[in-house]
């Protein structure tokens, strides 16, 4: 009897659990471009337009393949809204309700999934190098739950910048040699780009058609929608650019949107790649004496560190994860994050090259961004859901404990162990944005104070209660308090002006 095969959006890997078990002569497999998917938080075009062309081509090469795949397009008049539904009109079709799916990246798919009325088999998404019941055994009985420690067992287990049971070059860590800045080099190679193929192309017209409006520029569109053009994707920055991610891992450059970043996540969510390929990949350059120890490591802890430890921590916490708030903020997201005016030139690029091209890199993400909104008391439920809508790599599993536990701290401190926040000085010294800011980042106090400089300290001096005690953070409370009181006086004001002003919907 033939059953249906659920094949997701973000499981576009020949490998996937659901196909391995599956019977080619026999079984179908449902791919289907719903409304509900696309729709539920405004997704950037160009994320949209990636999903679907990957998926497109996808199915081209099961059925090459020999597999048959129902496969619904958007704008199939028949097509119902939802994933379960199309499950459901296939299965009538098909004379069937038996379902084989890989298990979802996200609680809203799988509760959807469980609840229908269809007899259902979910299998686990192997196409990572641990599961979350491995995470939740780690996990079990320790205070805290730090990412390092899940990485060191995730290099012992794979075996990656192993010598024997000891890590490659002594130290299991080289981040320390990694924050340089980096300066504007011509000669910079970018991430390589494609052109569009009729099949692109045809999903290009149908995203300007229904989604045209969304924040975010669709062309020009670049990205690898194969798992072959992936390949080349990887092996360009494997040869060109990962030499020196270690270095300038942590720099942001004005006119430079990608420096030495892989651009690989988008690839890797949606499982054109996986992680075994890349990581292989880098151990093979460094092996040959191609590229040096920190940014081998550094990257390989990026994917099996970080990425592992974050998906783990997704599914340990549950579903509520992305309801919370400890820090009780409330305020809406600004809209200079949806491209109004700012007159904070680090912030205006950071959502300018969001909106060209559905990428920023993570110290963009995280201390930019990032910073900004959890200086100014933005409700994190809608942080989380311009970061799920604005990134062509978002999928929730990944944006939300980056977005909700790392960067807002909402979830109290269980992935940082302190919150990532930063007056403008860090910023200065890792970019050169400040130069061209109508602000300035040496003043801490007035009118040309740099937002960031008044909005730190308010915000420690808010929470002090929480951080004072935090051995990490007591020396920064003591530099406050060393403050004399006039100054102290005039951040605050300077900090509740700014604030003020967002409240009022102005423009900061
Ligand atoms: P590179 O700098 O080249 O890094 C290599 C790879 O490591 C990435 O491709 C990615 O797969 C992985 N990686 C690096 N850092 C992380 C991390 N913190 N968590 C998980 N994987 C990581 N990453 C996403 O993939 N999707 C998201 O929706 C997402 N949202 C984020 C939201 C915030 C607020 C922050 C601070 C970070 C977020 N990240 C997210 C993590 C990180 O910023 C991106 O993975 C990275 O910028 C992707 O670009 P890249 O491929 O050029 O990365
Ligand atoms: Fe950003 Fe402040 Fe520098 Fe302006 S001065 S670019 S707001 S850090």
């Amino acid at each position: 009897v033939a059953r249906l095969v659920l094949v997701l959006g973000d499981q576009l890997s020949l490998g996937l659990s659901a196909l391995a078990e599956a019977d080619k002569s026999s079984d179908i497999i449902v791919m289907a471009e719903v409304m509900d998917e696309a729709r539920y938080v405004p997704h950037h075009p160009k994320k949209i337009a990636l999903v679907l062309s990957a998926m497109r081509h996808f199915a081209q090469d099961l059925r090459e393949d020999g597999w048959q795949v129902a496969y619904t397009k958007l704008d199939d008049p028949e097509a119902s809204k939802s994933i379960v539904g199309e499950l459901m009109r296939r299965g009538q079709e098909h004379g069937t309700s038996t379902v084989l799916a890989t298990q979802p990246g996200e609680w809203r798919l799988l509760e959807a999934l469980e609840n229908a009325p269809l007899s259902l088999k979910i299998l686990p998404d192997d196409r990572f190098i641990s599961s979350p019941a491995e995470f939740s055994a780690w996990a079990e009985g320790r205070k805290e739950l730090r990412m390092e420690y899940f990485y060191r067992e995730m290099r012992r287990k794979t075996g990656y910048l192993m010598e024997g049971d000891k890590p490659a070059g002594g130290k299991w860590n080289y981040d320390h040699d990694n924050r340089k800045r980096a300066r504007a080099d011509m000669l910079r190679p970018a991430p390589m780009q494609f052109t569009p193929d009729e099949i692109t192309e045809e999903v290009l017209d149908l995203v300007e058609a229904r989604f045209g409006n969304n924040f975010g520029a669709l062309r020009p569109f670049w990205f690898a929608v194969t798992t072959a053009q992936a390949k080349r994707a990887l092996d360009h920055f494997a040869k060109h650019l990962l030499p020196e991610f270690g270095d300038y891992q942590d720099a942001m450059l004005s006119d430079d949107k990608f420096l030495h970043h892989s651009v690989l996540s988008p690839y890797l969510n949606i499982g054109l790649l996986n992680p075994v390929d890349i990581c292989t990949r880098i151990v093979e350059e460094w092996k040959a004496g191609n590229v040096p120890i920190n940014a081998a490591e550094g990257y390989i802890r990026q994917v099996i560190g970080w990425r592992e430890y974050v998906r783990g921590l997704y599914f340990h916490e549950g579903p509520e994860y992305t309801a919370r708030n400890l820090l009780g903020h409330n305020r809406d997201l600004p809209p200079a994050y949806w491209g109004g005016d700012t007159g904070m030139n680090c912030l205006a690029h950071a959502v300018d090259q969001t909106r060209a091209e559905g990428y920023a890199h993570h110290i963009q993400r995280l201390m930019v961004t990032g910073n900004f909104a959890l200086l100014a008391g933005v409700d994190p439920g809608q942080v989380h859901d311009w970061y799920l809508a604005v990134y062509v790599d978002a999928f929730e599993w990944v944006e939300a404990p980056n977005t909700i536990g790392m960067s807002q701290f909402a979830d109290g401190g269980i992935i940082a162990s302190k919150p990532y926040v930063s007056s403008g000085n860090y910023i200065n010294k890792m970019s050169d944005y400040c130069a061209g800011c109508s602000y300035s980042v040496k003043e801490k106090t007035g009118e040309k104070a740099c937002p960031f400089n008044l909005l730190y300290w308010d915000f420690l001096h808010r929470h002090r209660d929480r951080f004072a005690k935090n051995p990490r953070m007591g020396p920064i409370y003591r530099t406050w308090e060393k403050m004399n009181e006039d100054r102290k006086t005039a951040v605050l004001d300077g900090a509740a002006r700014i604030l003020g002003d967002l409240d009022a919907g102005r423009l900061v």
